[in-house]
C-alpha cells in the first residue's frame, strides 16, 4: 500500500466534536469560576457580618455591665442599640430558614450592619447552600448564638426592671455580671466556630476550584492540540494528493503533446502516400499496375481507418466514466472476431473459444477495447509461414479473479521489444498498426482495476492474460 493510500485510509476523528468539547469546557469553566467567585464573595460577606455581630454583642454586653453598676439610662439605650446588630442578623436567619420574604431578610442584614452590596450574595448563598455541610454547620452555630443573644436580652430586661423599681441589690449585680460573662464566653466560642466553619468551606471551595480549573484547562489544551494535529495531518494528505495530481497532470500533458505531434504526422502520411499513388496511377497505362496501385491505396486507407478508430478508442477510454454493467464475454468475443475477419489472412486462422466464464459485472466499453485489440494483434501478427495458424480465447475464474487469455502461434515478440510493447506509439511494423493498440489496452485494463501480462517467444507465439476483478465492492 502506498504512503498516500495509508494516509488516506487513516480515519480522522470528527473535528467538530473537538470544537464542541472546547466550547463546552470553556462554558463550564466560565460558569464554575463565576459561581465559585460568587460563593467566595458571599463567604467573605458572612465572615464580615460575623465580625459586626460579634462587635455588636460585645459592645452591648459592655453597656449592660456599665448600666448594671452605674444605672445610667444612656447605657441601657446603648445596650439596646448595640444588641440590634446580632438581633437583625437573627431576623434574617429565621426569615431565610422559613423561606420567607427576602425584603425582611435584607432589612435584618442591614440592621446587622452588613454592606448593602453584599446583601444579594448573602441571601443567594443562604438560599442555595443552606443544606451544604459547611454552611449548615455555620447556620447551626449562628442559631445557638442567636439563642444566647436572646438570653442576654432577657437578662438585660431583668436588670432594667430591677433598676427601674430600685430593687437591684449588690448580690443581683454579682449574679447578673456572672450571667453576662458566661453568655459572652459562650458566644465567643460560637462566633469562632462560625468563622472557622466558613473558612474551612472557603478553603475546600478554593481547592475544588483549582482542581476543576486544571481539569478543564487540560481538556481544552488536549482538544486544541488534537485539533491542530488533525488539521496538520489533513494538510499533509491534501498536499500529497495535490503533488500526485500535479505529477499525473505533467505526465498527461507530456503524453498529450506526443499524441498530438504523432497523430498529426500519422494522419498526414497516408494522405501524402495516396496523393503520390494517384499521381503515378494517372500516368500508368498498364491495367495490372493500376490494380496494384489501387490495392496500395486501399491498404493506405485501411491504415488510416485503423488509426482513426484507435484514436477514437483512446479518447473514449480517457473520457468515458466507468460503468459497471452485466457483460457477456462470449458476445464480445464473437462480435470482435466478426469485425476483424476483414484483416488479411484472418480467414486462414483457426479460432477456438473455451469460455468458462461468460456473464460478468464490468465495464463493457473497456472490455470491448481490450478484446478487440488483443484479437486484432493476434491476427495481424499471425505467422503465415506456419501450416496451421490458430488463436485461442479462454475465459476462466482463478483465485477469485476473472481471466481472459488470448493465445496465438504467431510470429511472437522479440525479447528486446517486450519491455516496450505497452508504450504509446511503440510498433514494430508501421504498416500493420499505429502503435497505440496495446497502450490503449493497458490503460483500459487499469481503468477497470485489472492487470495484463504477456508471455511470448519469437517465432513460437504469444499469450496475453488479462485479469479482471470479480467484484468492485469496496
Ligand atoms: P500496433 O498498432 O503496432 O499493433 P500495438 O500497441 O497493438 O501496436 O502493439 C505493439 C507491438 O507489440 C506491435 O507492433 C507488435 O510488435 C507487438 N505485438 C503485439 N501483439 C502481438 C502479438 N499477438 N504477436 C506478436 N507481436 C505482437
Amino acid at each position: 500500500m502506498s504512503k498516500l493510500q495509508a494516509l488516506k485510509n487513516f480515519r480522522f476523528p470528527n473535528v467538530f466534536i473537538l470544537i464542541l468539547i472546547v466550547f463546552i469546557s470553556c462554558a463550564l469553566l466560565i460558569c464554575i469560576n463565576f459561581f465559585t467567585i460568587k460563593i467566595l464573595s458571599a463567604n467573605r460577606a458572612y465572615v464580615n457580618g460575623e465580625s459586626h455581630y460579634s462587635k455588636g454583642q460585645k459592645d452591648a454586653s459592655r453597656h449592660l455591665i456599665t448600666y448594671l453598676f452605674t444605672k445610667n439610662h444612656t447605657q441601657w439605650k446603648l445596650f439596646l442599640e448595640e444588641l440590634k446588630v446580632p438581633q437583625g442578623d437573627g431576623i434574617a436567619r429565621i426569615t431565610l430558614l422559613k423561606a420567607g420574604d427576602n425584603k425582611v431578610a435584607r432589612n435584618g442584614f442591614l440592621i446587622g450592619r452588613n454592606h448593602e452590596d453584599d446583601l444579594d450574595d448573602l441571601i443567594w448563598l443562604f438560599e442555595n447552600f443552606k443544606n451544604v455541610s459547611f454552611l449548615s454547620k455555620a447556620i447551626k452555630e449562628w442559631g445557638e448564638g442567636d439563642q444566647l443573644i436572646f438570653d442576654l436580652f432577657v437578662i438585660g430586661q431583668q436588670i432594667n426592671a430591677k433598676i427601674e423599681h430600685n430593687i437591684l441589690t449588690s448580690t443581683d449585680q454579682k449574679k447578673h455580671l456572672k450571667q453576662i460573662s458566661s453568655i459572652s464566653d459562650q458566644l465567643t466560642i460560637n462566633q469562632r466556630n462560625f468563622s472557622n466553619t466558613l473558612g474551612e468551606g472557603t478553603r475546600k471551595i478554593k481547592d475544588l476550584l483549582i482542581i476543576t480549573n486544571i481539569f478543564f484547562i487540560l481538556v481544552i489544551i488536549c482538544s486544541v492540540c488534537l485539533y491542530y494535529s488533525i488539521m496538520v495531518k489533513r494538510l499533509l494528505v491534501s498536499k500529497k494528493e495535490t503533488e500526485v495530481k500535479n505529477e499525473n497532470l505533467i505526465i498527461v500533458n507530456r503524453e498529450l503533446d506526443r499524441f498530438v505531434y504523432s497523430a498529426s504526422h500519422d494522419l498526414r502520411s497516408p494522405i501524402t502516400s495516396l496523393k503520390g499513388l494517384i499521381e503515378i496511377t494517372a500516368l500508368e497505362d498498364d491495367a495490372q499496375q493500376v490494380r496494384n496501385y489501387l490495392e496500395m491505396m486501399h491498404q493506405s486507407l485501411e491504415r488510416q481507418d485503423q488509426f482513426i478508430s484507435d484514436i477514437i478508442d483512446y479518447s473514449k477510454n480517457k473520457r468515458k466514466e466507468i460503468i459497471l454493467e452485466p457483460v457477456s464475454l462470449k458476445e464480445l468475443c464473437n462480435e470482435a472476431i466478426l469485425q476483424l475477419m476483414h484483416i488479411e489472412n484472418a480467414n486462414r486462422i483457426k479460432f477456438t473459444q473455451e469460455l468458462l466464464v461468460d456473464q460478468i459485472e464490468s465495464d463493457g466499453l473497456r472490455l470491448k477495447i481490450i478484446i478487440n485489440n488483443l484479437l486484432s494483434n493476434a491476427i495481424k501478427y499471425a505467422d503465415c509461414s506456419k501450416q496451421e495458424m490458430f488463436i485461442t480465447i479462454r475465459t476462466y475464474l482463478s483465485e477469485g479473479l476473472n481471466k481472459i487469455e488470448v493465445t496465438d502461434n504467431g510470429i511472437g515478440i522479440h525479447d528486446d521489444h517486450k519491455a516496450n510493447i505497452f508504450d504509446m506509439y511503440f510498433g514494430t511494423n508501421k504498416n500493420k498498426g499505429s502503435g497505440l493498440g496495446l497502450y490503449i489496452v493497458k490503460e483500459a485494463v487499469e481503468n477497470i482495476k485489472g492487470d495484463i501480462s504477456v508471455f511470448s517467444e519469437s517465432s513460437v507465439g504469444s499469450k496475453f492474460i488479462v485479469t479482471i476483478p470479480n467484484s468492485y465492492a469496496t
